[in-house]
C-alpha cells in the first residue's frame, strides 16, 4: 500500500451468491463489528438484482456499492444486459470488468474488456479491470508478457485523465476460489509490472495515482503480508467477502496507520 499517493481498495466480489434479503442481513452484520474510522475504501460488488437493496443497506457505513459487469452499449435491443447508465443511475460507484468467471464462461475477450471499460468510463463509473494469468500460462513462463498485454489492451484508447479512475485487479486465474493464494512475491512481482506498464503508457504521476489490487484467496491469514507490498493497494476479494467477519478481519489489515 501507498496511501499517499493512491487509495487503498478493499472489495468484495458476491459472484452469483446472497439473495436480497441475506444482502439486507449482510449489512446489519457488517455494521456490528466495521471500524469506525476507515483509511482505505470498501466495496462490495454484488449480483445486478441486488444493487438497489444494497445501495440502502449499505448507506450510513461508507461502504460503495459495485456491479460484477456491465454491457458496453448505451441502450437497446439487447435482452438481458444492463448498461452503465443504468448502473450510474442507481448511485453504483463501481464495476469489476473482465473477471476471469466472465472470459471463462461468457465468452469475455480483450476486446470487450476495453469496449466495456470506456462505457463504464463513459458513464461516470470506476471500472475494476482484472487481468491474470491461468497456471498453464504460468508455468509456461509467459505471465508477465500476458498481463501486460491484458492491460495494455484494457486501457486502449482511455486518456490519462481517465485512467486515474480505474483500478486494475491483478488475479491469477489458478488462485481463484482454489483456496491457493500467490505469495506476497509473486503478487507484488505483477502487481510491479502492472505499474510499470502504466507508466510506459501515462507516465510516472499517473502511474502511481493508480490503485492496484490483488486478489485470489485474500482472507484474514495472508491479508496484512499481501497488503504489505508497495504495489498492492487492496485486495479484490470473492469467498471471503461473504462473510462479515472475515471480511471485516482484512478491512482492519488494511487499516493500519
Ligand atoms: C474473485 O472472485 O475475484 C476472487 C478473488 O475470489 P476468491 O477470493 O474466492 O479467490
Amino acid at each position: 500500500m501507498n496511501r499517499r499517493y493512491r487509495k487503498t481498495i478493499i472489495a468484495g466480489n458476491w459472484k452469483m451468491n446472497k439473495t436480497a434479503s441475506e444482502t439486507k442481513k449482510f449489512a446489519e452484520e457488517l455494521k456490528a463489528v466495521m471500524p469506525k474510522a476507515k483509511w482505505c475504501e470498501v466495496v462490495v460488488c454484488v449480483p445486478a438484482v441486488n444493487i438497489q437493496t444494497a445501495i440502502k443497506a449499505f448507506k450510513d457505513m461508507r461502504v460503495s456499492v459495485g456491479a460484477e459487469n456491465l454491457f458496453y452499449e448505451k441502450s437497446g435491443a439487447y435482452t438481458g444486459e444492463v448498461s452503465g447508465d443504468m448502473l450510474k443511475d442507481l448511485g453504483v460507484k463501481y464495476v469489476i470488468i473482465g473477471h476471469s468467471e466472465r472470459r471463462q464462461y461468457f465468452g469475455e475477450t480483450d476486446v470487450t474488456v476495453n469496449k466495456k471499460v470506456h462505457a463504464a468510463l463513459e458513464a461516470g463509473l470506476h471500472p475494476i479491470i482484472c487481468v491474470g494469468e491461468s497456471l498453464e500460462q504460468r508455468e509456461m513462463g509467459i505471465t508477465m508478457e500476458l498481463v501486460a498485454l491484458q492491460v495494455k489492451a484494457a486501457l486502449s484508447g482511455v486518456s490519462a485523465e481517465k485512467v486515474r479512475k480505474c483500478v486494475i485487479a491483478y488475479e491469477p486465474v489458478w488462485a481463484i476460489g482454489t483456496g491457493k493464494t500467490a505469495t506476497a512475491e509473486q503478487a507484488a512481482e505483477v502487481c510491479t509490472l502492472i505499474r510499470t506498464t502504466i507508466r510506459h503508457l501515462y507516465g510516472a504521476r499517473i502511474a502511481r495515482s493508480v490503485t492496484i489490487q490483488y486478489g485470489g484467496s485474500m482472507k484474514p491469514a495472508n491479508a496484512a503480508e499481501l497488503l504489505a507490498q508497495p504495489d498492492i493497494d487492496g485486495g479484490l476479494i470473492g469467498g471471503a467477502a461473504l462473510k462479515s467477519g472475515e471480511f471485516v478481519d482484512i478491512i482492519n489489515a488494511a487499516n493500519q496507520e
